[in-house]
């Protein structure tokens, strides 16, 4: 029995991230760019990357310093060296920001240069974004458990 593979992506308003990216990049160019083909780690086939990747959106606690969290990378290799998409997260009791999207490589996460300097900031209620960042975490959860009893068999 096979073990099928989903991964989750990251839609805001009912929109895919990747095109407003898309947009936010389609802006410096006078012909159309393709959407980018950059993926989440949230796939059942690696519960712990998306687990991690899980944690760092959920950002810092109310009060705390904004952390960054990975949002995109490369979906053969996932390395650093290819770039990975990173957002600033902070929190207070009325809001989940993200602002500041930028590349993240070996030598900086958010450096002034590396941003994309059209991104939209979004806000987002924290009950809807904590609900929604639980409901993505029971589903890796579930797999990871899925996978060990998997192992055992095997
Ligand atoms: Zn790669």
């Amino acid at each position: 029995m096979a073990i099928e593979s989903r991964r989750l992506d990251i839609v805001i308003d009912g929109r895919p991230l990747r095109y407003w990216w898309r947009d936010w990049e389609q802006t410096e160019w006078q012909i159309t760019i393709p959407v980018p083909d950059l993926v989440t780690r949230l796939s059942t086939s690696s519960p712990r990357a998306a687990l991690q990747q899980l944690r760092q959106l959920k950002g810092p606690g109310v009060g705390h310093a904004p952390t960054r969290a990975e949002l995109f990378y490369c979906a053969t290799c996932f390395d650093v060296s290819e770039g990975i998409l990173s957002v600033e997260v902070s929190r207070t009791t009325e809001a989940v920001t993200w602002r500041a999207l930028g590349w993240k490589d070996e030598e900086q996460d958010g450096d002034a240069d590396a941003l994309i300097s059209n991104a939209t900031d979004f806000l987002f209620d924290p009950a809807a974004y904590d609900s929604a960042l639980s409901d993505a975490r029971a589903e890796f959860r579930r797999s990871r458990r899925s996978r060990r009893s998997w192992h055992w068999l095997g």
